[in-house]
C-alpha cells in the first residue's frame, strides 16, 4: 500500500486515514490542551509545530481508552519531546504550564477572538493586533476598511458564533430544496461536513448538490442564490413554530458574489460552490433557545451556509471532501487519484478508500 511507509507492527497507524475516530473522544483533556498549542503555534506561523501538536492529538482522538501514563504513549507514530511533556505534566498536575501562559496571554486571547470573525484570517488577526486593537468594540470604532465578509462577520458575530444546531440544519435543508427542486426537480441534495460524520452542532451547514444526469446541474448555484435571495420575508410554513418559517435576505445577495473564488484545498474541487449567511428566522418565545443575546425584534439568527453544486461523475470525490475532516484533507489531496486532470472514476466513497488500498472508514469515524 501507499501509505505503508515505517511499516512497524505498531498498533497505531501513522496516518489518520487508517485509523477510525469516533466523536467518543476518551483524551478530551489532553486534546484540547494540544489543541490550544497547536493555535499558538499558528498564530506564529509555525507550521512544523502546528503539525507536530495537530498529529499527536488527532492519534489521541482515535484511542479506544484514555491515557493514563505517559508509558502507554509508546508507539506513539511521531510523538515529539515537546508534545510528550505537555502530556505528561497533565496526567502529573491536571494541568500544562504552558497551555496556562497561552491562554492568559493578551495575544493568543486577541487572535483567537479576531479569528473567529467570519472573513478573518490570522494574517488579518495579526495584523490588527499589532495595530492594538483588542476587542470586537475596538474593531468597530476603527477606521480598518473591512472586506464585504469582514463587515457581515462583525454585523452577526453573536449569531455567527454560536453553534447550528442539527434541528436548525434540516430547516435551512427545507429552504434550499425549495430553491433547489424549483429550477432542478430531480435534484439530489446531501448533508455533508461536521453534521454528516455525525456532530450534533457546527459552525455552518454545508450541502451538496447534484443530479443523477450529468451537466443538468451547471449554473444551478446562481439560480438557487437569486431565488433564495428574492424570498425576503417570505414565509413557506406557517404551521408550527418549528417547522421552517425561513427567507434568505440582503445578506446572501451580499455574499453570492464570492461564488467560486478559488480557495486552498485540492486541485480538484472547482466545483460551483456558494459560501452563503442565511437568515433562519425563529419564532420569538419558541423555547427561547439562542434569543438569549438578540434584540427584543430580532427573531431570526443567521447562519453560515455552504452550498457545492457537483456533477454526478465527481460526486464521490467532494462527498469524501466535504465532509471532512483530517481524513478527506489527505485523501482528497492524493495524487494517486488523478493524473492530468483525468480522476480516477469513483462512483461511491468507498470506491476511492479501495484504489488507495485503505480500509474503508465510514464518515463518523473520521473525526480526527
Ligand atoms: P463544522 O461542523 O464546524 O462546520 P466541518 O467539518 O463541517 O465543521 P467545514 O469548514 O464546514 O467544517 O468544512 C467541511 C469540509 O469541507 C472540510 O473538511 C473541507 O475539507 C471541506 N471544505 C471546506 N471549505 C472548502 C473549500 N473552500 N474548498 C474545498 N473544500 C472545502
Ligand atoms: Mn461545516
Ligand atoms: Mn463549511
Amino acid at each position: 500500500s501507499v501509505f505503508s511507509a515505517g511499516a512497524s507492527s505498531a498498533a497505531i497507524p501513522t496516518y489518520a486515514c487508517q485509523r477510525r475516530t469516533t466523536l467518543n473522544n476518551h483524551n478530551k483533556v489532553l486534546t484540547d490542551a494540544l489543541k490550544i498549542l497547536a493555535e499558538n503555534a499558528e498564530y506564529y506561523e509555525s507550521v512544523g509545530r502546528y503539525l507536530a501538536f495537530t498529529r499527536v492529538s488527532s492519534i489521541l482522538k482515535s484511542l479506544p481508552y484514555a491515557v493514563t501514563s505517559v508509558d502507554s504513549l509508546r508507539g506513539f507514530p511521531g510523538l515529539g519531546e515537546h508534545c510528550r511533556k505537555v502530556i505528561e505534566e497533565i496526567l502529573e498536575d491536571g494541568v500544562c504550564q504552558e497551555v496556562e501562559s497561552v491562554t492568559q496571554s493578551q495575544r493568543y486571547q486577541t487572535l483567537t477572538l479576531f479569528t473567529s470573525i467570519f472573513g478573518v484570517g490570522v494574517k488579518t488577526a495579526e495584523k490588527w493586533y499589532k495595530e492594538q486593537h483588542q476587542t470586537l468594540a475596538d474593531l468597530r470604532a476603527s477606521q480598518i476598511r473591512f472586506t464585504k465578509e469582514q463587515q457581515v462577520g462583525l454585523q452577526y458575530y453573536e449569531d455567527l458564533t454560536t453553534p447550528v444546531t442539527r434541528a436548525e440544519a434540516d430547516m435551512i435543508r427545507k429552504t434550499v430544496e425549495e430553491a433547489v427542486y424549483r429550477y432542478l426537480p430531480g435534484a439530489v441534495i446531501t448533508l455533508a461536513g461536521g453534521f454528516r460524520r455525525g456532530k450534533e452542532t457546527g459552525h455552518d451547514v454545508d450541502f451538496l448538490i447534484t443530479h443523477p444526469e450529468e451537466g443538468k446541474e451547471k449554473g444551478l448555484v446562481t439560480k438557487v442564490i437569486q431565488h433564495m435571495a428574492s424570498q425576503v420575508g417570505l414565509r413557506h410554513s406557517d404551521t408550527t413554530h418549528h417547522q421552517a418559517i425561513m427567507s434568505c435576505s440582503s445578506v446572501v445577495r451580499a455574499l453570492a458574489s464570492q461564488k467560486c473564488r478559488k480557495q486552498e484545498t485540492s486541485k480538484f474541487d472547482h466545483f460551483e460552490r456558494c459560501f452563503t449567511i442565511v437568515k433562519l428566522n425563529q419564532e420569538l418565545g419558541a423555547g427561547g433557545q439562542g434569543a438569549g443575546h438578540r434584540p427584543e425584534d430580532k427573531h431570526w439568527k443567521a447562519v453560515r451556509v455552504d452550498l457545492v453544486i457537483v456533477p454526478i461523475s465527481q460526486f464521490a470525490y467532494a462527498l469524501l471532501g466535504w465532509t471532512g475532516s483530517q481524513v478527506s484533507k489527505m485523501l482528497c489531496n492524493f495524487p494517486h487519484l488523478h493524473s492530468q486532470n483525468e480522476y480516477f472514476s469513483a462512483a461511491a466513497e468507498e470506491e476511492i478508500f479501495a484504489h488507495l488500498e485503505l480500509d474503508y472508514i465510514a464518515p463518523w469515524e473520521r473525526n480526527a
